[in-house]
């Protein structure tokens, strides 16, 4: 008998058989959708070619030409004009709506500032943005309106919406009650961390990261501790170990993470399976989901352990959510609408290119997935006042992320 957990954005399949000495076997499957909002109306997903792009992009452009100046449109930008807010700002919770609100508006010039009575939230956000001005000393810009979105599920937390700077947070996900929110996060831990006669134990799930579970799972016992514990506390838990999972159904970022294990390097030279990580990654996402599932089979067999990395999790800061879409906001505004519209062909083959893939699995694994999630994942880190590569700075600043 298998039981299915729904878990945020991934179901957790937990099988129940006592007899089963597989050591995976708890599978994660992920519906997980991204966080950027596409500019095209159009609510058919059915993909475009390039070329029909261009040819849509001509038309909307030339359609705009006559109502916006061209000059605009097409420039390639690279020049943000940095904003211009208090280079400190001192953040202290506000015990109302309406103080939280007056503390975005005169702060940051939110001018629509919509939490409804989440106040939890408001200062968790405002918290946030105060962080990410201090770092950049006034000069990152913030968004002109936040509101609650009914349309984003909580499989996506947040999204920037381009040119009119809007930050939309899910309210599925936001929304939760404090004991919901605890719920589902004990729901999920039970999955992978178990007590017995006073030992830890974690169980291994898709060849679950575990350093960063274990790091996730002491921020669990700190929450479990703590009487003051809100909403928005184990919300971010919850996101934080939804993330250790999803990181793990993503085929490059397991690759990478495979190739620095010596012991799994040696078990596959010894059966004379092929690894080269370039032609790997040239490999469509199925083929290489395929052969990942036969290259585990076999470790798992020889081994009989599980497959750990030890890449850090992207939501181990409980502020990274805002600090990545504030991220696509200052590399929104460095880029001309013509190069919003066309998104895609910054650099098409980005998933494809070795080194690219490489420098991008230096970041995160959601880095890997695109030229606009590498720049906003970038941002995060910088935001925590980490050092970023060389190589990963130049590829950040040819993708128009913002210096500032
Ligand atoms: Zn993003």
């Amino acid at each position: 008998m298998d039981k299915i957990t729904n878990f945020n954005n991934f179901k957790i399949q937990t099988s129940t058989n006592k007899n089963q000495t597989n050591s995976n076997e708890v599978k994660v499957e992920l519906t997980q959708k991204p966080d950027e909002v596409v500019l095209s109306t159009a609510k058919d997903k059915k993909k475009l070619s390039t070329k029909q792009k261009v040819l849509i992009g001509i038309g909307t452009t030339l359609a705009l030409l006559g109502a916006v100046g061209s000059v605009l449109l097409f420039t390639k930008s690279g020049k943000l004009k940095p904003a211009k807010f208090s280079e400190y700002i001192e953040f202290k919770p506000a015990e109302t709506m309406e103080e939280a609100k007056r503390f975005a508006q005169e702060n940051f010039k939110i001018k629509n500032y919509d939490l409804e009575d989440n106040l939890d939230m408001a200062n968790w956000l405002n918290e946030g943005l105060t962080n990410l001005n201090n770092q950049f000393k006034g000069k990152a810009h913030m968004p002109r309106s936040v509101a609650f979105s009914k349309q984003l599920k909580e499989n996506t937390p947040a999204s920037m919406t381009p040119i009119f700077d809007e930050l939309m947070l899910s309210k599925e996900l936001y929304c939760k009650d404090l004991e919901t929110a605890r719920q589902e996060v004990e729901e999920a831990i039970k999955l992978v961390y178990i007590v017995e006669d006073g030992k830890e134990f974690f169980k291994p799930f898709n060849g679950l990261n575990s350093k960063a579970l274990s790091e996730a799972i002491s921020e669990y016992k700190r929450l479990m501790g703590d009487k003051n514990a809100k909403a928005i506390d184990w919300i971010n838990l919850s996101l934080r170990l939804e993330d250790i999972a999803v990181a793990q159904t993503h085929p490059a970022h397991v690759l990478s993470e495979l190739s620095k294990n010596e012991k799994c390097m040696e078990i596959l030279k010894e059966e004379n399976i092929p690894f080269n990580l370039a032609e790997l990654y040239a490999k469509t996402k199925e083929e290489q989901k395929e052969f990942l599932k036969n290259i585990f089979a076999i470790i798992n067999q020889k081994t009989k352990q599980c497959f750990h990395t030890n890449a850090p999790c992207r939501f181990d800061n409980p502020f990274n959510v805002i600090y990545h879409e504030l991220g696509h906001l200052q590399q929104y505004k460095n880029r001309s609408f013509y190069s919003l519209i066309f998104k895609d062909l910054i650099d098409p083959n980005f998933t494809k290119d070795f080194s690219k893939q490489q420098i991008a699995q230096k970041i995160s694994w959601y880095a890997q997935t695109s030229p606009d999630e590498f720049v906003a994942e970038i941002f995060t880190q910088m935001c925590n006042g980490k050092r970023i590569p060389d190589d990963a700075m130049d590829l950040y600043e040819k993708y128009y992320g913002a210096c500032l």
